[in-house]
């Protein structure tokens, strides 16, 4: 492979304290055998997940493209940029992970701390005038869309399966009316997808709703948000397997939003 462009390149920020992040063995949310079960098997967001993500970084194709730099946990300042005070004061003692379901006061989803949110806050206090959240993770970005809803600085777009809400921590329900409020409305773009859009589908979506608004909002900066769970070769989509597998229908598209 070529030596890639400076366009081209990805920045990754790693500390070696997220592998300490251990959420235990059960059924998830006991952590208890019931007694019918042969084998405890790990909880689905355990350190050895983030130890292949991390090898498939530093030894798959697109190795060749990253740039590595070293990353240092959050300060309570940064934490408190996107979440309350309150919440912040609850977790505080606890080793959490991060992710895109995590709203300003409540964890959801298996995310405590919204590392989007976080980023994107952070680079409006550092001068940043616009930022894009570009979400394609296959589940919605209701924290990130939370966080931001009322702001008209940040646009976020969440291309996700059409699931709705799931419940009390997650009433949002990804669906195209929720555009954001006040000085926020029109800066929120969700793109439910149903089972079956596949590439086309995704492409169309890419080409037809999500480009021409990132287009006519011309960010300064862009986080994108990748849940590889909407890939088709990921496990969670075994679960929906015909919602859209993004390669290659988003490396072209991504290419047009200058990543
Ligand atoms: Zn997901």
């Amino acid at each position: 492979m070529s030596a890639p462009s400076t366009s081209c390149r990805i920045d990754v920020f790693w500390h070696d304290g997220m592998l300490d992040h251990d959420t235990g063995k059960g059924v998830f949310d006991t952590g208890m055998n019931p007694g019918f079960l042969e084998v405890l098997e790990k909880h689905p967001e355990n350190s050895d997940r983030i130890r292949n993500i991390v090898s498939i970084l530093r030894k798959g194709p697109i190795s060749s493209y990253i740039s590595w730099h070293s990353g240092s946990p959050a300060t309570i300042h940064q934490l408190l940029s996107f979440h309350s005070q309150e919440y912040v004061d609850m977790l505080i003692e606890a080793d959490k992970n991060g992710g895109h379901h995590a709203q300003p006061t409540q964890a959801d989803g298996y995310c405590f701390f919204n590392n989007a949110g976080l980023a994107v806050q952070l680079a409006l206090d550092s001068g940043c005038k616009k930022v894009l959240v570009l979400d394609i993770d296959v589940h919605y970005g209701n924290g990130t869309a939370e966080g931001f809803y009322r702001s008209d600085k940040v646009l976020t777009v969440s291309l996700h399966m059409n699931h709705g809400s799931w419940g009390p921590s997650h009433p949002q329900n990804g669906t195209v009316d929720e555009l954001g409020e006040g000085e926020g409305f029109g800066y929120n773009l969700n793109v439910p997808l149903p089972n079956g859009s596949g590439d086309k589908g995704y492409g169309y979506a890419m080409r037809e709703l999500v480009i021409p608004a990132v287009e006519k909002f011309e960010p300064d900066m862009m986080v994108l948000v990748i849940g590889q769970d909407s890939s088709a070769f990921l496990k969670l989509n075994v679960v929906y397997p015909e919602v859209a597998c993004y390669p290659p229908a988003n490396r072209n598209c991504l290419k047009r939003v200058n990543i």
